[in-house]
């Protein structure tokens, strides 16, 4: 379908777009933002779709450090995507696909394919229009019955890689006509202490910076730290073109789920029906919101819950596991405090000691050697001292290395991702049944987007812990790795009390360990962070918070 049939089609549709840009400084949390206008859109009964433009060259973000990105997310389908993508999912529990991420790498990989096939009927190939119109084929794409869709931009207005995006969506503003587009721009308001004062210059610029691009926003959301006074309201209104009641204030707020009832309060909501002409939509209902606030605010209890990780120093690195154990706590009405403990300094410390303190311990998924024996050191003291235990994909492989040398007595068990003359218990498959169809990898091929990713089916034992967990015997959890344990070690890592209590259905690939005589120690090949939802808490992270809570009463 070219650009010109696609908006055509989507003018028979009911979808209206709205855009959000950041201007001022990066990490004003526009995802956030995103998120936040989607889920309270959401609670006046529309529906909403949430999608990521990202101005980067990477095809995504999967083989970048995390210390660069943050997280990768993944979704069912296998997409590695943003981390905002994780924030939009938690908020709207709209699962995300592949067509609601995209990267200039993408982009240029499309328009280079297509110009090597010879579909460009030998046209020049420039920024405008094919870069632009592959973004607006995006932009336009999977859009059945929604009411909004919810495009972020990521990176900051005045950043050379984002021009061809907002070029793009000048362009759609004006194709599906200005009252099917609404342009959001989030910015700062700096507080200067000395002149008690907040600062509305940089937002000026950065709405007037968006205009030389030819957009003109409709709505501006100034995030702050303190309140906002009226005047400081009206002067933006008058110098960026916007109307009063569409100049919406952030504060900061004390927990990420409280911003959509703060934003709902400033009126934003009620502002977007009004833009859109929307005389008609049902009160948001927010009393789910209201709900997680209130606990948050008052929980009954604190636990304390070690995570041994390597990326300590970068918490984004982790936030879906974050915010899953804050999902787990809200569940159990408790707070859940996280000792972040480096795995790579616990290598050389006192295990006893740093670990004395947490009721919990957690070791996450990771790649490659550093901080690896530090782990199975924090995961030897839970083993031993009865001690919660939570191991997500590596930190599973690194649970069932333990017990194979430390109970089985196979000193050398290692994984073959770094360790090349180990004991192989972990290793890397090269072939993989998905849906029917055979996945193939090779140990020499790209690094990127060739992982087991996505959503795979999973058999649980009846009767095993897990299975109790979820209450279900058959689950779908979504995978990031390359390794995976290797069922021949099946039964030597039984005979040392480790049960394999859930394989693919084809029973070839060990996706979940236990130990049953322990209170509660689980290692999963999966990642069940990704699925955490605050109104929709994982069932592991209930359960394993709750076992961490009953044993601080124990201490
Ligand atoms: N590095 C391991 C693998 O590739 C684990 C990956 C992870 O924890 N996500 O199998």
């Amino acid at each position: 379908m070219t650009i010109n049939h696609k908006i055509e089609h989507i003018l028979q549709h009911k979808a209206k777009f709205i855009f959000i840009t950041g201007g001022v400084v990066s990490s004003l949390g526009k995802g956030l933002a995103s998120a936040s206008l989607a889920s309270i859109l959401q609670s006046r009964g529309f529906k909403v779709r949430l999608r990521k433009l990202d101005p980067y060259l990477n095809v995504d973000p999967g083989t970048m450090s995390p210390y660069q990105h943050g997280e990768v997310f993944v979704t069912d389908d296998g997409t590695e995507a943003d981390l905002d993508l994780g924030h939009y999912e938690r908020f709207s529990g709209v699962p995300a696909k592949r067509a609601d991420s995209v990267t200039t790498g993408i982009i240029y990989q499309r328009v280079i394919d297509k110009e090597r096939h010879g579909d460009y009927l030998g046209a020049t190939i420039q920024v405008v229009p094919h870069v632009t119109n592959e973004i607006k084929d995006f932009i336009l794409s999977d859009i059945t019955d929604e009411d909004f869709v919810l495009c972020e931009i990521g990176g900051t207005v005045g950043d050379i890689e984002g021009q061809p995006y907002l070029e793009a969506i000048r362009q759609l503003a004006y194709e599906l006509g200005r009252e099917r587009v609404m342009f959001i721009h989030v910015t700062l308001l700096p507080f200067i202490p000395a002149a008690g004062e907040l600062k509305t210059k940089p937002t000026q610029h950065s709405v007037k910076q968006l205009q030389e691009y030819g957009i003109q926003p409709d709505m501006i959301l100034c995030r702050s730290q303190i309140e906002i006074p009226q005047n400081e309201k009206r002067k933006i209104a008058q110098f960026c073109n916007v109307k009063e009641e569409n100049v919406i204030a952030a504060l900061d707020v004390k927990s990420i789920y409280q911003v959509p009832i703060a934003y709902s309060h400033e009126g934003m909501d009620a502002a977007v029906c009004k833009y859109f002409g929307i005389t008609n939509a049902p009160a948001p209902e927010l009393s789910k919101w209201e709900h997680i606030v209130n606990v948050l605010q008052n929980p009954e209890g604190t636990v304390n819950i070690g995570v041994v990780g390597k990326y300590t120093q970068l918490l984004e690195a982790y936030k879906s596991l974050n915010e899953a154990l804050v999902h787990g706590g809200i569940a159990n009405k408790y707070k859940v405090k996280i000792k972040w403990i480096d795995a790579e300094k616990l290598e050389s410390e006192d295990a006893e000691q740093e670990l004395a303190d947490v009721s919990g311990i957690l070791v996450p998924g990771g790649f490659g050697q550093r901080g690896t024996e530090g782990k199975i050191k924090a995961i030897k003291y839970a083993r031993e001292h009865k001690v919660p235990f939570l191991g997500i994909c590596f930190g599973m492989q690194m649970a069932v290395i333990e017990t194979m040398r430390d109970v089985a007595g196979v000193a050398d068990a290692g994984t073959t991702e770094f360790m090349p003359d180990c004991e192989p218990v972990v290793g890397l498959m090269t072939e993989w049944d998905k849906d029917g169809a055979k996945q193939i990898r090779h140990k020499d091929g790209d690094l990127g987007g060739t992982m087991r990713l996505g959503a795979y089916e999973c058999d649980l034992q009846p009767g095993s812990l897990v299975a109790k967990v979820y209450g279900i015997n058959k689950i779908s959890e979504r995978h990031r790795h390359r390794y995976e344990v290797n069922i021949k070690y099946e039964p030597q890592l039984q005979q040392s009390g480790m049960v394999i209590s859930g394989r693919s259905p084809d029973g070839k690939l060990p996706e979940i360990v236990e130990i049953p005589t322990h209170p509660w120690f689980i290692g999963v090949q999966f990642h069940p962070e990704l699925k955490s939802k605050p109104f929709a808490p994982h069932p592991l992270f209930v359960a394993f918070v709750k076992a961490a809570i009953e044993n601080s009463r124990l201490i």
